[in-house]
Order: C-alpha cells, then sequence, then structure tokens
C-alpha cells in the first residue's frame, strides 16, 4: 500500500508516514492534514513511498488541503538538489518553497459580503418600507445611487444585517459572497502609464534574437543527455534526460546599453507564446525603476504583473503566491525568494545584476539565487538570461568554457560615450590641505559648482556610513567598541549615539575618554554625515539630500527622496552603496567616489572584484541623458588593478589578470569554496569545537579537497558569540558537502555551540 511521507508544520522538523485512504489523489507538494498524537496538524508531502510491513498499521491522513499539489513536482525535484549541493535538511528547503504566509490557512482568501439592488422596487412597496422600516429604506436609498447598485455590506454601516436579511426574505435585494484581492498597489500610490517598445539598435536586437533562439531550443528534444557538472542538475529522472536545456545566455551589457528594453521585449514574446515569465532583481525597493518599466510595458492585461516586496502583508503575499500559482500573474518580479514562485508554464527567467552578493542566502537554505534559477531553468527547459554590465567572475567563467552562451552590448543605447573617470590620489591632496580630513578635493569640488552653475545634478558616493566611522582618543589611542562584537562603534550625530552596525547595540558619547580621562577624545574617518556637512559649507546655494539606511528608516522615504531627485529638486544625492544599483538620472553629469579604497583591505579574495563592480556600476549612473558625463575617484592607492580597470572601462582586461590570481591561489570560480564556522557564548568550546571538526575532516580527506586551518573569524565576536571558522575547496561541490556532512554527522556538538556550514560562501566575516 502507498504510503504518504509527511514533513509537519512547525520548528520540530517531524516527518511521519500515513497511509492514503482509497481514491484521494496524494502526490508529492501536496498539503495535508494528519492526525499527530491526538490532535490534528498541516503537514506538506514530501514523497509517497511504497508502505514497509512495520507490523503495525499506518495511520491515515485525515484530507487533502488543495485539490492539486502547492509545490510543483520541478520544485520540488529543485528543492531535493538544493538540500544536496547546500548541505540543509530538505525540511529547511520546503520552508523556503512554501512560504510560512501561504502555509498558515488564516491568510486565506478574504470573502466579503454584497448587496446588490437589482431592480427598483414599485412604488406603494417603497411607501410601505419607508413607513414600517426607516432603516431598509435608507439602504434601498443609499444602493439605488451607488456604481452598479452595489455595495459591501460592511459600508451599509452598524446593524444593517438585519435590515438586508429583511430585504432579501422580500425578495427585493441579493446579497452575495465574493472573493476579494489584497492588492498591494491598492493604495494608489502610483500610477502606471503604459508605454510602448522602443525600437532596437543592432546590438540589442541581437542580443534578443540570441534569447530567443535558446528559448526556441528549449522546445526541442534532443539525443544528448545534459551535462551533470557544474551548475546543470544531476540526472534525475529519465524523461529529460532527452532534452538538451539551452544554455543559459550571460547578457553583458555597459551601464545604460539598453539591458532592460531587451529583457521586456523577451519577456513580451514569453507572454505571446502562453507562458510566463520570471525576473529576479537583487532588492525591489533599490530598483524602482525596473519594476516600474515592467509594470508600464505589461499594463495592457490587468494585474498580469506580480510583484513580490518584502514588505507584502501575510494576507497579500498569501493572495499573490495564488494569483501566481493559478496562472493570472504571469509576470513575477522578486528578489532572491521569488526563485521558488510557483509560475506554471515557466517560458523565461531574467536575472538582473546576476552578480549582486544579495542573491545569496544568509540563513538556512543557503542558497544561490542565481544558481537556483539556473537550475529551475534547466528543470523546467526554459530560457534563462543573466544580465549584468559586471558579471560575476563564475558566471563569466562559465561562458569561457562553453557552458554558457555571452551576449554583450558594448555601447549606450543612446549613443553617449561612457563615461570619462578621473582618478585622483588624495595622498597629493592631503598634503596640499596640509592636515585635515581631506574629505573633498580641489577638484571635484570645482567639478560641483560647474555642474550647479549648469543646473545639472550630481551624485557623491561613500561607501560608509554614519557622522564619523569611529570615536578615537587622540591620547591614548583608546576606540569605543561594542561589548557584543568587538567593532568600532560607529558615531551618529543626529541622535548623539554610538552604534553598532552587526548588532545594534547603542552607547552615548562619553565626554572624556575611558581609559584616560582626556576630553579631547576626537572623530576619525567621515561618514555621509560629515560629507553632507562639509559640502552644505562649501556650496551654501546647492540643495543637499542623503540617502542611506539612517536616512531611510522612514517608510517610503527612499522613493520620495529618488523622485524629488528625478524631479531636480536636489542638485546633490550623497549615497552609500544603495546608489549604485540600476538607478536611472537623465540630468546627472557628474559621479564623485569619495573614498575608492574602502573594500580593497577586507580578508576576502573578491575585495578586488567588489571593488571594480562598485566602480563600474557607479560611474555608471553619470551621463544617462544627453549630456555628457564625469566621474571623479579619489582614491589613497591610485594604481590598484581594480580602479585602474574600472578606470578604462576594461571588464575584460579586469577578468583576465583577476581570474589569472584565483586560478593561481585555487580560489573560485575554479575551486568550489565553502566555510565552515563555529559559534558559542563560550570562547573556548567554539575553538574547541571546530578543532575536533577539522581533525575528523582530516581523516580519509577525499582527494583534491583542500582543508585550510581553524582559525577566529575575522569578525571573531558578533551577537555576543565568538566565531571560528575554516575554509574548505575542492573541484566539486558535490564530493565536498558529502564529506562535511558525513563528518557533522557522527559528531556529537556541545549543545551551545552551533555549527554553520556554507557552500559557496560569500562572505567570509
Ligand atoms: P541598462 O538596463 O542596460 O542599464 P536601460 O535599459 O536602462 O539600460 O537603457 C538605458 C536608456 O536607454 C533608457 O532610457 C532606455 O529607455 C534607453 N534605450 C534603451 N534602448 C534604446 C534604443 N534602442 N534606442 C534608444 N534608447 C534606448
Ligand atoms: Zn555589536
Amino acid at each position: 500500500m502507498p504510503a504518504a511521507r509527511v514533513l509537519i508544520d512547525g520548528p520540530s522538523e517531524l516527518v511521519f508516514d500515513y497511509a492514503i485512504p482509497d481514491g484521494l489523489p496524494v502526490v508529492p507538494g501536496c498539503r495535508v492534514r494528519v492526525p499527530l498524537r491526538n490532535k490534528s496538524s498541516n503537514g506538506t508531502v514530501l514523497d509517497v513511498v511504497e508502505s514497509r510491513d512495520l507490523g503495525f498499521a499506518l495511520r491515515p491522513l485525515e484530507s487533502l488541503s488543495d485539490p492539486e499539489p502547492l509545490i510543483t513536482p520541478k520544485l520540488l525535484e529543485a528543492g531535493r538538489w538544493i538540500a544536496g549541493y547546500y548541505g540543509c535538511s530538505i525540511e529547511s528547503v520546503i520552508r523556503a518553497l512554501l512560504p510560512e504566509a501561504v502555509r498558515t490557512e488564516d491568510n486565506s482568501a478574504k470573502v466579503r459580503k454584497f448587496v446588490t439592488l437589482d431592480t427598483d422596487p414599485p412604488p406603494e412597496v417603497l411607501e410601505k418600507i419607508a413607513k414600517r422600516a426607516p432603516k431598509q429604506s435608507t439602504i434601498l436609498a443609499l444602493l439605488a445611487v451607488a456604481p452598479d447598485r452595489k455595495m459591501a455590506l460592511a459600508d451599509l454601516g452598524d446593524g444593517a444585517s438585519a435590515s438586508v436579511k429583511s430585504l432579501v426574505k422580500q425578495g427585493l435585494v441579493r446579497l452575495t459572497e465574493e472573493e476579494v484581492r489584497r492588492d498591494p498597489e491598492a493604495d494608489g500610490s502610483e500610477e502606471i502609464l503604459p508605454d510602448t517598445p522602443i525600437p532596437l539598435n543592432d546590438e540589442q536586437q541581437a542580443a534578443l534574437e540570441a534569447i530567443l533562439a535558446a528559448s526556441a531550443k528549449s522546445e526541442v528534444p534532443s539525443d544528448n543527455p545534459p551535462s551533470a557538472e557544474g551548475r546543470t542538475p544531476p540526472l534525475i529522472t529519465d524523461h529529460r534526460s532527452l532534452i538538451t536545456p539551452a544554455k543559459p545566455v550571460l547578457l553583458h551589457g555597459v551601464t545604460g546599453s539598453g539591458k532592460t528594453e531587451v529583457y521586456l521585449q523577451a519577456a513580451r514574446h514569453t507572454i505571446d507564446q502562453g507562458k510566463t515569465v520570471l525576473v529576479l532583481v537583487p532588492e525591489i525597493s533599490l530598483t524602482p525603476q525596473t519594476v516600474r518599466r515592467f509594470r508600464a510595458r505589461f499594463a495592457d492585461v490587468q494585474n498580469q504583473v506580480a510583484v513580490l516586496h518584502s514588505n507584502l502583508s501575510q494576507g497579500e503575499r498569501f493572495d499573490e503566491w495564488h494569483r501566481i500559482r493559478k496562472g493570472i500573474a504571469r509576470i513575477v518580479i522578486g528578489a532572491r525568494s521569488a526563485v521558488f514562485a510557483p509560475l506554471p508554464d515557466l517560458g523565461l527567467i531574467i536575472v538582473d545584476e546576476e552578480h549582486e552578493n544579495s542573491y545569496k542566502q544568509d540563513q538556512v537554505p543557503r542558497y544561490h539565487g542565481r544558481d537556483v534559477a539556473v537550475l529551475r531553468a534547466s528543470l523546467e527547459n526554459c530560457t534563462i538570461v543573466l544580465g549584468s554590465a559586471t558579471p560575476s567572475l563564475e558566471s563569466f567563467q562559465n561562458t569561457l568554457e562553453g557552458k554558457y552562451q555571452l551576449v554583450r552590448l558594448a555601447k549606450r543605447a543612446d549613443g553617449q560615450s561612457l563615461p570619462l573617470i578621473r582618478v585622483l590620489d588624495m595622498k597629493l591632496e592631503k598634503q596640499k590641505q596640509k592636515g585635515g580630513m581631506a574629505i573633498l578635493s580641489d577638484r571635484l569640488r570645482v567639478a560641483l559648482e560647474q555642474r550647479l552653475e549648469k543646473n545639472e545634478q550630481s551624485i557623491l558616493f561613500l561607501n560608509r556610513r554614519g557622522f564619523a566611522r569611529s570615536l578615537q582618543c587622540p591620547s591614548c589611542g583608546h576606540v569605543c567598541t561594542c561589548p557584543h562584537c568587538a567593532l568600532a562603534l560607529t558615531y551618529h550625530r543626529e541622535d548623539e549615539r554610538l552604534m553598532c552596525h552587526i548588532c545594534g547595540h547603542q552607547a552615548v558619547v562619553p565626554r572624556k575618554c575611558p581609559e584616560c580621562r582626556d576630553p579631547a577624545i576626537a572623530l576619525q574617518g567621515y561618514g555621509t554625515q560629515k560629507v553632507e556637512e562639509v559640502l552644505a559649507k562649501v556650496l551654501p546655494k546647492a540643495k543637499i539630500a542623503r540617502i542611506d539606511a539612517d536616512a531611510m528608516r522612514r517608510k517610503n522615504a527612499l522613493r520620495d527622496l529618488l523622485n524629488a531627485f528625478q524631479a531636480r529638486k536636489i542638485d546633490i544625492l550623497i549615497g552609500t552603496q544603495m546608489i549604485a544599483k540600476g538607478l536611472h538620472f537623465p540630468n546627472v553629469t557628474l559621479v564623485g567616489i569619495l573614498n575608492a579604497d574602502i573594500g580593497l583591505h577586507v580578508p576576502d579574495f573578491r575585495a578586488g572584484e567588489r571593488v571594480f563592480q562598485l566602480l563600474t556600476q557607479v560611474a555608471g549612473r553619470a551621463g544617462r541623458g544627453t549630456l555628457e558625463g564625469e566621474v571623479i575617484v579619489q582614491t589613497f592607492t591610485p594604481h590598484s588593478p581594480s580602479i585602474q580597470f574600472a578606470r578604462h572601462h576594461d571588464f575584460d582586461g579586469f577578468a583576465e589578470q583577476e581570474l589569472d590570481m584565483r586560478r593561481q591561489f585555487r580560489f573560485p570560480p575554479f575551486t568550489r569554496c565553502a566555510v565552515l564556522t563555529s559559534r558559542s557564548t563560550h570562547e573556548r568550546r567554539a575553538e574547541f569545537t571546530l578543532q575536533t571538526l577539522h581533525r575528523r575532516l582530516k581523516e580519509d580527506l577525499p582527494p583534491g579537497l583542500e582543508l585550510g586551518e581553524p582559525m577566529p573569524s575575522p569578525l571573531v565576536r558578533s551577537h555576543g558569540q565568538f566565531r571560528f571558522q575554516l575554509m574548505l575547496r575542492g573541484p566539486k561541490a558535490r564530493s565536498l558537502t558529502k564529506h562535511v556532512q558525513q563528518v557533522l554527522q557522527k559528531t556529537t556538538l556541545p549543545e551551545d555551540v552551533t555549527v554553520v556550514f556554507d557552500m559557496d560562501a560569500l562572505s567570509f566575516t
């Protein structure tokens, strides 16, 4: 007899087998109600198995919650792959596949009651009612003038239901129940004007054709089995092994080259073929223009675009999810977790800004949204486009090896040349300015003044929050640090506080140095607030605004500010990396990068790549209209390759030298790299646990696997916990993960130690 293997909802990850009652169409991915001890619970069917003879009868499951499985078979298959690749439980993956909001029944669709007046009652009836029942009379009068002569029962006022009941009895009105969609855009915050496609230039046309050719290929079965290496999935079922999935397309287009227009037209083709489209972006709130353009282009059919924000209410999320599952919303835009959106007939996946780190989930399951998207495309046999002005070296190397297809947009769509980038050596500037913080070079100040005179806009970029980085005593060198994280606290001027940006710890600013009692404890370094202050002094006439996480806490603050900047109500925008993304402002002709070195000196082999990406993306904000753009980069290390290649807009040059380095030192993309971290409030126990694991990992270490030494994490203390880590590298992800899993399974961890395994880790702090 077949049995259903069911994962019970709730934090404890219980899995039990239940007998399937005759005739109940239970398949993997279904939601069911099952008996659990003396209650009943909700659960998800992971598998349908042939039940073994256990010597007792399995309890039967109670009922099927939805007629169709909520998790499609393809997504369940992707889930299994994720569990094996990232070394996490299938239970944790199911939680990601089926959001909390969808699992909780309380969120199910809202039903509202409506009252309709189909025909006017004869005058003598009205008269009678007016005399006997004034309340009923009022209701009839309201309905007679309502749009469609229909109103929600709730809108008829308190105690209306008895009167309505009576009116229904007399056959005068109709009472209906209707499902009401909770529309996340219902506040009408923004009016979307429909727009039409732009005629593509030759490069864009070629890119579109390459993408469409890839989709045509997705439909042709062939006899070659897909390659089992790298990101393509293992062969799981036989039917699929007859199909060669088309290669993922890497669209490398310089900033402003019109990638979005290519996405839009590819999406249109896909929709016209009756298929659906998934668009992944790094973060919804930072890509308002991309979202707006999709909404505008696909405004022809109402509600066909679903945007999965992180700030949807549970009810909205529930409704959006079901609209997607039912195929009503045919285009889904969302961040990382939207990769699991249950779109039927998926035809195209677009991963915009594919190099962004935010695609990696930093909690279990620690999947990479882009890589899961590639996997999903292959499972669903649909086209996938990864787009970026600065592709990740992982994706770029895949094109060099022929696993991905490279398509390029080398020039800006508007015919403008890429902006001129000047690199200024701040060591010289500091000598010139004699002491002080040398925040603004003369060159940059003059450039800002020129823009003000011409009524053009500027963006200043600084990758650091707060007024000053830390508080350091000039006499004894004491730095105010977080008691939980051992990191320098940041000084915030607005509320005169010191704050830890890791755990949020706050402290008052000391009057005297806590160490030597010197009252001269001074400000070190500078942040966006300090820049704002300096600018206000130097350019008193300029209208200046600041975008960073501190200033943007208020809801909609970011959107309002960006709109004001778009409307040219602001001359100079100061920001952190938040503004390095896909914003598009035609009147910006100057971008200043105040301290390009931040990020170069961190313990991470991707530091150079990050700085290159950041400079290129930020520079791409300049000269996006008809006016020519200029970029000024202030740095203390003007000759670093990341800065020089970015300056020459030379991605290939950068990639070549960086890939050489990675190959030489056996870093990704030439190896797979994972980090194993132990954490505990007891320093010794965290350290000892990791040492034990290290010793066991070393025993029968598979060939080709490199095991690093256990050491304190760069951020030794965080949230009151001590952290130790070791790095593992190997040619194949799966064998690495398997080895670690085996060791973890046979090791009993002390109760107060947590061990975290992060495959394809992007963060090493
Ligand atoms: P990217 O996404 O590559 O940064 P966008 O798609 O935002 O570039 O395009 C940059 C600008 O160029 C936009 O204002 C867009 O409307 C415009 N654009 C795109 N394609 C064309 C084209 N073929 N002709 C003229 N303008 C275009
Ligand atoms: Zn802290």
